[in-house]
């Protein structure tokens, strides 16, 4: 995502500077944003570990407590329970 945003900001730079100006500002803001980044992406994972990427990611799996099929929906597919338990 943050791709689309240093390419908007290096396509306006080079928009305002002359190409052989543009190029180590372009150079400067990429390096900028991905430090800003992986700053921003270590202190998001320091603070609330997997409760923040746990939806997304697919390593915590649910397994209904009925009938222990296994899903990832707020009610098992199969019985319609919505107990269900974190395995992996
Ligand atoms: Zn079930």
């Amino acid at each position: 995502m943050w791709i689309g945003i240093s390419l908007g900001i290096s396509l306006a730079i080079s928009f305002i500077v002359p190409f052989p100006f543009s190029l180590p500002i372009i150079i400067g803001v990429f390096i900028l944003l991905s430090f800003y980044m992986r700053k921003r992406a270590m202190r998001k994972m320091g603070m609330s570990g997997t409760s923040l990427f746990g939806g997304n990611s697919s390593s915590i799996s649910y397994y209904c407590m009925s009938c222990g099929t296994k899903h990832n929906q707020a009610a098992c597919p199969r019985c319609g329970s919505k107990m269900k338990r974190v395995g992996s």
